[in-house]
């Protein structure tokens, strides 16, 4: 039964539809969708938004369209798609939730709802509203984390075309962008967006450092173009010789990355290792430790670059082996080995729920990364909005060290995590009572910052307990937060 629609809204059959081609990727990975659903959505939005422009002049639904097309990327629901092909009716048309309900349902209704709700001004400061609304988006996105996707769709659009925005606007979404969808995207492991996100606000928030950087890298690599084929040919006939089939890429550092090379101290694009760096995908997980085998006895490789993400996933989940290995005319050469089912993993992230094998684990990242984020809302529900933007930029800073304990049990630690951070990190305690620690026969002061591998045992004496000082030697929140109390209760 279909039900019926507003009098006032006539639908036009068009051929071919300009939502054709979110139809056809949804085709690609739902064979039996409710394409009819996604279409009535689509229909529905051009009809509502009619007459409407965006700022760059553009018809306003090319918008949705593509937040829509963005969700199919994703690998979202029907209800999902359709939800992001109306996101902005409640907000910019007549459209009302009891429209929405008896047209789509109250599923989609409430999702879209959901999205429109996030963005509900509150008489604040302009500052003060924004971290508003990015706390009610946490708080939506523990009700459905559809909501979250199709927000940060929303947003990847938006700053898509953030060209025609005035300057002011253009940094101050930019900078948003940078400080909260960021790490989110890094936290939830959905790559792609992660990638393209951090690039485009980069590129607004400093757009003189971008284009230089893109000019240098462009140079640069034309240069490496001859190294770069020698590599690949060289994987592929590793590959042949023993009889695995595999698919070799590479891949060039985005300008943000580079950005944050020369931030850390890098003076030259030839100081980074992986301006190019290239990726063996593989059928098995056996055939990527066999691979790596053939690529160290091939290249010799340098010490204390390989990690082993597979036996020891990040953080947020993602799985590769990586090593760095003395290649072609004698260049430091950055190689990633990882199965196809990884890769597609690591693109999509928690917004992989269609993988039958990993969507347990996916499925267990999410609430353990939303209850996490939840309990932060709650823990400090007097943090005025804008610091409370910054403790959560922290609590889901993404870039880690992995330690062990003496016992050989791993911890991940923010980078630029000390000793203490460490001692913090498995018991209040021993962080109270830390004088330092032994690290590989060493004995390392409390400040002593950890890298990747380290097994760390602290060392304590009953004499020692925490000072004001300790506040900058730490980078966890966790840390500071113990050291804090202590300091008040003494
Ligand atoms: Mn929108």
């Amino acid at each position: 039964m279909k039900p019926d629609r507003p009098k006032t809204i006539r639908i036009k059959k068009r051929t071919p539809a300009p939502y054709k081609f979110i139809l056809e990727r949804v085709k690609t990975y739902l064979p039996n969708a409710d394409l009819d659903l996604i279409a009535r959505a689509c229909e529905y939005s051009i009809a509502a938004h009619k007459g409407q422009l965006r700022r760059s002049g553009s018809l306003y639904v090319t918008h949705p369209m593509r937040v829509a097309y963005f969700l199919a990327k994703m690998h979202m629901d029907e209800s999902c798609i359709s939800a992001g092909a109306l996101h902005d009716t409640l907000e910019n048309t007549k459209t009302t939730f009891g429209d929405l309900s008896s047209l789509f349902g109250v599923q989609i209704a409430s999702l879209v709802d959901g999205v429109t709700n996030i963005s509900k001004a509150a008489i604040q400061s302009k500052a003060e509203r924004r971290a508003g609304s990015f706390r009610r988006m946490l708080e939506a996105m523990t009700a459905d984390r559809r909501i979250l996707f199709i927000k940060m769709c929303d947003r990847l659009h938006n700053m898509q075309t953030l060209g025609s925005m005035s300057a002011e606007a253009r940094g101050r979404i930019a900078k948003e962008t940078m400080d909260w969808y960021v790490p989110l995207a890094a936290r939830f492991g959905i790559y792609w967006l992660w990638r393209d996100l951090e690039e485009l606000a980069f590129r607004h928030l400093e757009p003189e450092s971008f284009a230089q950087i893109t000019k240098l890298r462009a140079e640069r690599i034309r240069e490496l173009q001859t190294y770069e084929h020698e590599v690949t040919r060289e994987l592929r006939i590793r590959l042949e010789q023993a009889g695995i089939n595999g698919v070799i890429k590479s891949r060039n550092k985005t300008a943000y990355r580079i950005h944050q090379k020369f931030e850390e101290g890098c003076k030259d694009l030839d100081e980074i290792d992986d301006l190019v760096a290239f990726r063996v995908l593989l059928s098995e997980t056996s055939e990527c430790y066999e691979v790596l085998r053939m690529i160290h006895a091939h290249w010799q490789e340098f010490p204390d670059t390989f990690k082993d993400y597979i036996e020891f996933p990040k953080a947020n989940k993602y799985q590769s082996l990586h090593t760095t290995v003395k290649g072609p005319e004698g260049r430091r050469t950055v190689i990633q080995i990882r199965t196809h089912e990884m890769e597609r993993l690591g693109e999509r992230g928690v917004a992989a729920q269609w993988s039958p094998s990993q969507k347990a684990v996916y499925d267990d990242y999410y609430t353990h990364v939303t209850e996490f984020i939840d309990r932060l809302v709650r823990s400090e529900p007097e943090t005025p909005p804008l610091e409370f933007g910054q403790t959560l930029t922290e609590a889901l800073y993404v870039d880690e060290v992995q330690v062990f304990t003496p016992k050989g049990d791993m911890k991940e630690l923010p980078k630029g995590s000390t000793i203490l951070d460490f001692a913090y990190a498995i018991h209040s305690e021993l962080g109270n009572r830390c004088t330092g620690a032994r690290i590989r026969g060493q004995f390392g002061p409390i400040t002593q910052e950890l890298v990747n591998g380290d097994s760390v045992e602290i060392i304590t004496s009953e004499n020692q307990e925490p000072m004001e000082e300790w506040l900058a030697y730490t980078r966890t929140i966790k840390a500071k937060r113990k050291i804090r109390q202590y300091l008040k209760s003494s």
